[in-house]
């Protein structure tokens, strides 16, 4: 059974396609620029390196039609013909609290996923458009949907609740809901298969830490608690993200700085975080690379992107009584052992040792920690793609 999963941004598409039998991947690519000047289409068959394909497309339609195209192309593609895709999976960022799992695409589904626009107003739009365009180029093939927000749905009203006037949530639904969700799920079942652990009494800390970041306690193989909120604005510092502030902060900065609400919040999202604090660049290796070299504020950046993550992972050991297992993932979690050393430092009080000589290792499923250490620490490379195709081989095979 070959699976085709998708995740459409609002210029992008990201694509894989996946054997089911063995989970393998045969193919994957990405779309950049759909209805801008210059769109292009970079695929890549596995073991036969990429091609970069440029072609004006004018829509997600038209970039999922040239996707089609290259995967029955003879020499790059991995197909015969489209009928042996059987079946699509779409990622889709947010699920409100009407979608606490995956689901096959109805109409229904897709008019919920319509209603959750205004939650989640940057990316739901885009993930319709993508569901839109396969639906039209391949009517007959089950398409399912997975949620970012579906895994943090156990949290209890005590975790999802801010301390606003309640009738926000009862009017307009404004509580936490948390992404990642799907590398949460698929971190969190591996980490327990590998450890060789029953879900039951289990109690896990993960950071998913990316260009977006964030965290979440696990406990008995349930989400109870999660850094992000409303929006995935809040909780740790990320690339251009501040994470969490003093909301005072807004008002304070727009009458100084003479911005309007847009541009204030244009600034939280995207001139914040580790490029806000450094100056220097969102991306951790550049900013590694400067603190190596002795930028103070390359430092600094670091070291409030360490602080914050250590500051939750004591909040989510108080909130679940306790703590087995601290597990890292996404592109600076896999990679940068400078940065899970730094986290880890100075937790010894919670069973928190890290190993130096077992930490340097990057992107594979690994225990990092010491012997002796109470608390395991890991790595566990996420694969939310892999989670998406399964969910969608579940579903769309009860049909
Ligand atoms: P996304 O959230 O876009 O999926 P990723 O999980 O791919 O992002 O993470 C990308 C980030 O990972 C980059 O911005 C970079 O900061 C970080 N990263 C990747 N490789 C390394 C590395 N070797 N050392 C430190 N950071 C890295």
């Amino acid at each position: 059974m070959k699976v085709l999963v998708v995740n459409c941004g609002s210029s992008s598409l990201k694509y894989q396609i996946l054997d089911m039998r063995d989970e393998t991947i045969l193919a994957k690519g990405l779309v950049e620029r759909i209805g801008i000047e210059g769109s292009v289409l970079q695929h890549e068959k596995t073991g036969n390196g990429k091609i970069s394909i440029e072609k004006t497309m004018k829509n997600h339609t038209e970039a999922i039609s040239l996707v089609l195209e290259v995967l029955i192309d003879e020499t790059n593609g991995v197909i015969k013909d489209m009928s042996e895709i059987s079946a699509v999976g779409h990622r889709v960022l947010h699920g409100g609290e009407k979608f606490t799992g995956s689901h096959l695409i109805t109409d229904d589904v897709e008019a919920g996923i319509d209603e959750c626009c205004v939650l989640g107003p940057l990316h739901n739009p885009p993930n319709l458009m993508g569901i839109r365009a396969c639906k039209q180029l391949m009517p007959n093939t089950p398409m399912v949907a997975v949620f970012d927000t579906a895994f943090h749905q156990t949290m209890p009203p005590v975790s999802y609740t801010y301390a606003i006037p309640h009738e926000y949530y009862e009017k307009y639904k404004v509580r936490r809901y948390g992404f990642h969700g799907t590398s949460f799920r698929y971190v969190s079942q591996r980490t327990l298969e590998f450890l060789g652990m029953k879900a039951e009494g289990s109690k896990l800390v993960i950071c998913h830490l990316g260009n977006g970041s964030s965290m979440a306690a696990v406990k008995d193989g349930k989400c109870l608690d999660t850094t992000m909120g409303l929006t995935p604005l809040e909780g740790l510092a990320m690339g251009t993200r501040s994470g969490d502030i003093d909301p005072a902060i807004m008002k304070y900065v727009m009458e100084k700085e003479n911005l309007n609400i847009g541009e204030m919040e244009n600034i939280l999202q995207k001139k914040s975080g580790v490029l806000g604090i450094s100056g220097i660049s969102s991306d951790f290796r550049d900013i590694e690379n400067a603190a190596n070299a002795g930028n103070e504020r390359a430092h600094l950046a670091l070291d409030v992107f360490a602080h914050r993550e250590k500051k939750y992972i004591g909040a989510f050991a108080a909130e679940m009584n306790g703590l087995d297992a601290l597990v890292f993932t996404a592109g600076i979690g896999e990679n940068s052992a400078s940065m899970r050393k730094s986290i880890c430092e100075n937790l010894e009080y919670l069973g928190i040792k890290i190993d130096d000589n077992k930490n340097n290792i990057r992107g594979k499923d690994a225990v990092v920690s010491a012997d002796d250490s109470k608390v395991k620490v890991l790595v566990i490379p996420t694969n939310e793609e892999l989670m998406i195709a399964r969910d969608t081989v579940r579903i769309s095979s009860s049909l």
